[in-house]
């Protein structure tokens, strides 16, 4: 392109940034790769060769050779559960390997921590225990028999209580929410496991938790993001995720973002509890909004409402996703909707009708089947162009539902780090059936847009760990996972970039380094598309820039 004509020190172009000399590996079709960049305030206004901007007046960042890529944008994460977990007792498989330890984890947390205080633990994984396993309560007893204890599965779909947690959410006295279970030990009392919606017993009774301590939780989540490269992230339900209900969760992000504590771009997808009917003019169809009509697409450059968030089913290493046939081993276990389909059905269309993005959790192939005849059916009562309707995870999908998804322009939203950290475990689940297992070459194939997602807290969410698990497709025991749904590395870096702007309609102003896009970028110390694919977890992220200024970094 053309360099602009030089400027005298008083042209806007004065306070402009070019960085020279850099690897810009654009994810812009029409010119891939670049060698600088200049950014006026918080756009990109030219891309060009290096040196090219060298006369324009501006301030400039010599990268030598660095490599510079969009910001990374996580279409799916938890990110205010994940700064909680912080703080929580870590208890992922890197940390404890055995019941055992994580028992003692507990102890150790227990011994300094004041009687009657909740102690949570959080990231554990029953399939990669050694006793393959949830705990049980008597065992959380033995070490906290006077603080109530919660353990966080990883999944997010489980919840193991102890007797105290127990007596205080008075387990065994309350009905049992629907679409979950209490599970029922040996000795035929409940085991201190809970369910997907049984959960909600134990947790309401940690919410909601103090607006400071939100603040805190995004303000840590949003460094930790920085750190690795994320300048966009979808937050994947607020309001309201199995029990989590947070009433002022969208107050916390405000507060945060004038704090300056929320220092990467938010889009919060509403989850469906929180919708509600509205009163309307007789003329117009029954609004189904947040207070005073308020969906999808509000808000700004910064914090913004995507999607509206439903769950239809579970998981597929918990047995509990809804699935055609049963689980490998477990016949008359073929997982469970979280509702009733007709209800599941009834929210997509009344979201649908309203304006909503609808952005449906489905994971077992019964889900997906289901919720695209949701789909089907709202798009045929009610046409809507571009809906971008999306399925979040869409963990098995059988090859007729791939069609479907095309055919409805519906956008999957799967997690290539699961392949890695449960990857095993959903193969154990499966069996035969792995090939309908997180396609993304299939989606490609049949211009279905994919974006990047972690799902975080569930697995970790560096960004560069999921391209890594997309290209190399390899379980956490080194076992290939559906090797011919393995992607490039370039189409890795697009599904986190442009392609989860697209699946939040922001495509034309994020995802790329064009000019007139947001200046949202990152710096690599190297160009993963030039080295070994098993070598890109190892990339470092040298600096982060979200909006024109560097925020983690090097050059921060
Ligand atoms: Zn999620």
């Amino acid at each position: 392109m053309t360099a602009p004509s030089s400027s005298s020190p008083t042209s806007p172009l004065a306070r402009g940034l070019v960085l020279d000399n850099a690897n810009v590996i654009t994810v812009d079709a029409s010119a891939p790769r670049a060698g600088s960049v200049l950014i006026l305030d918080d756009r990109i206004v030219g891309v060009g060769e290096s040196g090219e901007f060298a006369d324009v007046g501006a301030a400039s960042i010599d990268l030598d050779g660095l490599t510079v890529v969009p910001g990374f944008n996580d279409a799916h994460n938890h990110m205010q559960a994940f700064g909680a977990a912080l703080n929580e007792v870590r208890l992922q498989p890197t940390v404890v390997g055995s019941v055992e330890a994580l028992v003692a984890a507990i102890g150790e947390r227990a011994d300094r921590t004041p009687e009657g205080v909740w102690i949570i633990g959080t990231g554990y994984d029953d399939n990669k225990l050694a006793e393959r396993r949830h705990p049980t309560r008597h065992e959380l007893d033995a070490v906290s028999p006077d603080n109530p204890v919660l353990l966080n599965h990883t999944s997010g779909h489980f919840c193991v209580v102890n007797t105290a947690a127990m007596r205080l959410a008075r387990v065994g006295e309350r009905e049992v929410p629907e679409g979950g279970v209490v599970d029922i030990g040996a000795d035929g009392t409940p085991s201190g496991l809970l369910e997907e919606q049984a959960q909600l017993l134990a947790r309401e009774l940690l919410h909601p938790r103090p607006m400071a301590d939100l603040v805190d939780n995004i303000g840590a989540a949003s460094d930790v993001y920085l750190s690795e490269g994320i300048t966009s992230a979808q937050e994947a339900g607020v309001g309201g995720i199995l029990g989590t209900v947070e009433p002022v969760e969208v107050a916390a992000y405000q507060q945060a973002r004038r704090a300056g504590r929320l220092r990467i771009r938010v889009t919060m997808m509403a989850s469906v509890e929180a919708l509600h009917p509205i009163d309307h003019h007789p003329d117009d169809d029954e609004p189904f909004a947040l207070d005073l009509g308020v969906h999808t697409g509000f808000g700004d450059d910064w914090l913004r409402f995507g999607a509206t968030k439903i769950f239809a089913d579970g998981s597929l290493i918990g047995r509990t996703a809804a699935m055609f046939d049963d689980f490998e081993g477990e016949p008359g276990n073929n997982g469970y909707f979280q509702m009733p389909e007709e209800i599941l059905h009834s929210l997509i269309l009344k979201a649908h009708r309203a304006g909503w993005q609808v952005a449906t959790h489905a994971i077992g192939d019964r889900a997906v089947s289901s919720v695209l005849d949701g789909i089907e059916a709202a798009l045929a009562a009610h046409p809507r162009d571009d809906a971008r309707h999306r399925i979040e995870h869409c963990g098995m999908t059988r090859a007729s539902d791939v069609d479907r998804i095309a055919a409805l322009g519906v956008i999957p939203v799967p997690q290539g780090r699961f392949i890695n950290e449960i990857g095993d475990g959903m193969l154990r689940a499966i069996g035969s059936r792995a090939p309908d297992c997180y396609r993304q070459r299939s989606f490609l194939d049949k211009g279905i847009v994919l974006p990047g997602s972690s799902d975080r807290p569930v697995v970790q969410g560096a960004p560069l760990l999921g391209i890594h698990d997309l290209v190399n497709q390899r379980t956490g025991s080194d076992a290939p996972f559906n090797p011919h749904e393995a992607i490039t590395v370039e189409e890795a870096l697009r599904a986190y970039t442009l392609g989860s702007a697209h699946a939040a309609f922001d495509e034309n102003h994020k995802g790329s380094i064009e000019v007139g896009k947001l200046a949202d970028l990152t710096v690599l110390d190297r160009d993963i598309t030039a080295i070994d694919p098993a070598d890109i977890a190892d990339t470092t992220v040298v600096s982060t820039m979200v909006g024109g200024s560097f925020e983690f970094g090097q050059h921060a």
